[in-house]
């Protein structure tokens, strides 16, 4: 249960008892407009996870949703300890993969190291924000440059919270009723399957979502993501196969796109998986249209960086010369 830090407040001059931000609402802050009163009511505001839903919902703009100034986390009481940082060796290797990366891609942005932190492991010492992110979010500002720490009361996206196994799932998003209200699929059976289909972590087996620069590992990570265009998203599926030949079986669908495509596939399967992106983090987050999303499972990173420097040799800067391209 998230803890209480959010005010929320209607204005009843503006609003016109639509019922919206009650439907969209993914944990039931709202009640249902009464007879007397068509505005909504706020019967759990300590339930409110701050995801901005119902803000961006509301046709009117009457909602506020504001994070309480005093708020300070209690996921680190100060008596407990940190997580060792990574060792010496490790750092150096991840700020040489990181390069490369950017190097031999010409990537725009850092790529992002990801760990997921197990239930009963001590939390690293990396900033904890006063306020909620969803998930995708910090993703977006760790290819910025920030590290950014969030225990399960500071994630704002019910669904990409418990996808990744920080917390319960809620009801409306379990059963699919919210992907409808959306009209992002056609049916409930639509909507439930693909619910099912998705992979999810056990409710409770994670206890923090870590995020850093590739350069400033703050623990061991378990995925890589990689922040690219369509040609650099190229090069990196040929530098993982540049020593097997296999040919890529990629899970995309344009939903959950950062929690399960780019974290979660590649954290349970082992496998380099490609995103396109989705409509949340593409609605919650500055990314540009031109960028797709790869996630590396981190144990892979020294194949697919040892195939990317083959790559680097004479392929990559061929094909960009395009030297097979007609002479007028
Ligand atoms: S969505 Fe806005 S206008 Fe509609 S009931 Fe809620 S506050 Fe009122
Ligand atoms: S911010 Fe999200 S959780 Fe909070 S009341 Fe609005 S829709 Fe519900």
């Amino acid at each position: 249960m998230p803890e209480l830090q959010y005010d929320i407040s209607v204005d009843s001059m503006l609003c016109t008892g639509c019922g919206l931000c009650t439907d969209f609402c993914p944990v039931e802050v709202f009640t249902d407009q009464g007879q007397d009163d068509r505005h909504p009511q706020i019967r759990q505001a300590e339930a409110c996870w701050g995801c901005m839903t119902c803000v961006g919902q509301c046709p009117v703009h009457a909602i506020e949703v504001a994070a309480r100034p005093q708020s300070v986390s209690q996921s680190l009481a100060p008596e407990q300890t940190h997580a060792l940082p990574p060792a010496p060796e490790s750092r150096r290797q991840y700020v040489e993969y990181a390069q490369t990366l950017k190097d031999i891609l010409g990537l725009r942005w850092s790529a992002v190291a990801i760990s997921l932190i197990k239930a009963d492991d001590p939390l690293p010492d990396v900033p904890i924000p006063h306020g909620r992110m969803r998930y995708c979010q910090s993703l977006m500002a760790a290819r910025r440059g920030q590290s950014i720490l969030l225990p399960v009361d500071k994630h704002a996206c019910p669904d990409g919270t418990s996808i990744l196994g920080l917390s319960e799932m809620p009801k409306k998003l379990a059963s699919g009723e919210l992907y409808l209200l959306f009209h992002k699929l056609d049916s409930i059976e639509a909507a439930q399957h693909m619910a099912l289909e998705r992979p999810m972590l056990p409710a409770r087996s994670i206890r923090a979502t870590l995020v850093t620069p590739l350069e400033r590992i703050a623990a061991e990570p378990d995925v890589v993501a990689v922040f690219a265009n369509p040609e650099q998203v190229m090069w990196l599926l040929m530098s993982s196969s540049y020593y097997s030949g296999a040919r890529h079986d990629l899970h995309a669908s344009g939903y959950n796109a950062q929690c399960v495509e780019t974290t979660l596939i590649p954290y349970q399967s082992g496998k380099l998986n490609v995103s396109f992106g989705c409509y949340g983090c593409r609605a919650a987050s500055d990314v540009s249209d031109d960028l797709m999303f790869v996630g590396i499972p981190a144990a892979l990173l020294p194949e697919v960086i040892k195939g990317l420097k083959e790559l680097g040799k004479k392929a990559i800067p061929q094909s960009r010369n395009k030297i097979y391209l007609p002479v007028s």
